[in-house]
């Protein structure tokens, strides 16, 4: 049985490189907001993809039907914010045609800056002795959506540079709410009131906004946009009309990312854009990154886990853990999606595999140390992993025990 398993790992012993992340330090460069372009304009043409979507939407606005509250739900880095700010605007705009606002009308232009007086932005913030409120974080907010409406969670803490402190919306952000909604519309139409990741609201919160949710406000317009709509009150959820903004799909995404990175190729981003799985920040962050890197790291670290090179396994625990926690969660989640590919090569579906090169090529061998014993192990690790590092966990200690049990489950053989 042993000579099988190492039949089967051949590949993995032959032809290792020198370990390129045991020699020197892995290159960690934090994503900055806004590198790969400057301004972005919210309109329904520069939202990514889903054409179904927006063409419903506008179409509601054009008959008239705009629902008191709408919950733009979707999964990071798929547009949900982007999406509602396009529809903020179209719906303000005043020489808005059948496919987009116009650009150019007083509306328009404030709303270029985010700075519409009836757009009321509300998001969560880490709360200081004397501010509980958003009032003082708008600029940094406006600043951070105009140079990536997919902004998400992480990355505006990280504007915020308050990397270990909670997010909240509490009681007073809900005043707030109350406070906007009672001042007149400036301009004479809608008010809109845009609150992003309503699921971060406390509880005091939640339920105040909720009250006003029941007591709709004529021309008054509440876009929720969240990702997450487990933590939000079910009695909120039932108050919104619920917009679905979905993951991109790869074809709308590889797009985008050539549009961002014009030294990428097609093959390329076709390819970044399948690993991301319909993630644009995530894809942004692999184009940036040379996300080579990652797969390099992933293989080579496997490598040593399977020949129980246990100093090996060390060196890479430790850089690992000098990655930053959001690199550290990337690797966790490609590592996740090589993985699939492999229990779907190993399940002899490899119609269903969607990788390229040299990671098709791993796939291929890496499938073939998979069994019965160990295919659902080295998934629940992998996902395991990524809970605690998203949790804080030691990442060295973290890591050098999720080697060890790699090192495990990698020569476990297919029979009991
Ligand atoms: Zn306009």
């Amino acid at each position: 049985m042993a000579a099988k398993i190492l039949a089967a790992g051949h590949w993995l012993l032959a032809a290792c490189q020198p370990c390129r992340f045991g020699k020197q330090p892995v290159t960690i460069g934090q994503w900055r907001i806004g590198e790969a372009r400057k301004l972005a304009l919210v309109l329904f043409s520069k939202v990514i993809g889903h054409a179904a979507l927006k063409a419903k939407l506008i179409g509601n606005i054009r008959e008239g039907r705009v629902a008191h509250a709408q919950l733009f739900m979707g999964p990071r880095g798929g547009g949900n914010l982007a999406m509602a700010l396009a529809y903020g605007r179209y719906l303000l705009c005043q020489e808005r045609d059948t496919v987009d606002a116009c650009g150019k009308c007083s509306s328009c232009l404030q709303m270029n800056k985010l700075e519409h007086p009836d757009v009321h932005l509300e998001f969560p913030i880490f709360f200081t002795e004397k501010v509980k409120v958003c009032e003082p974080f708008t600029p940094q907010w406006r600043q951070a959506v105009l140079a990536e409406p997919y902004l998400d969670v992480e990355q505006w803490r990280d504007q915020l540079e308050s990397e270990n402190k909670q997010l909240r919306m509490g009681v007073d952000i809900a005043q707030e709410i109350q406070r906007k909604l009672s001042l007149r519309s400036f301009m004479g139409g809608y008010k809109v009131m845009l609150i992003w990741l309503p699921e971060l609201m406390d509880t005091a919160a939640a339920n105040k906004l909720l009250k006003v949710l029941e007591e709709p406000e004529p021309n008054t317009v509440f876009l929720l946009v969240s990702t997450d709509a487990e933590q939000l009150l079910a009695t909120i959820l039932s108050r919104a009309q619920l917009v679905k903004v979905p993951a991109l799909r790869p074809t709308e995404l590889a797009e985008a990312l050539r549009e961002r990175f014009t030294e990428l190729g097609p093959d390329e981003s076709m390819a970044i854009a399948l690993r991301s799985e319909g993630d644009l920040l995530e894809a942004v962050d692999m184009a940036n990154k040379n996300e080579e890197e990652l797969f390099v790291f992933f293989r080579d670290w496997l490598r040593a886990c399977f020949r129980r090179e246990v100093s090996v396994a060390v060196e890479f625990g430790e850089a690992f853990q000098k990655m930053g926690r959001e690199r550290q969660k990337s690797l966790m989640r490609y590592g996740l999606y090589l993985i699939r590919q492999c229990a779907l090569q190993w399940q002899n579906v490899p119609e269903l595999v969607r990788v390229l090169g040299q990671e098709h090529e791993f796939v291929q061998n890496f499938s073939k140390l998979m069994n019965h014993n160990n295919v659902d192990g080295i998934r629940r690790e992998l996902e395991t992993a990524h809970y605690h590092v998203e949790r804080n966990a030691n990442p060295k200690i973290l890591f050098s025990d999720l080697s060890y049990k790699m090192m495990g489950l990698l020569r476990m053989p297919a029979t009991a």
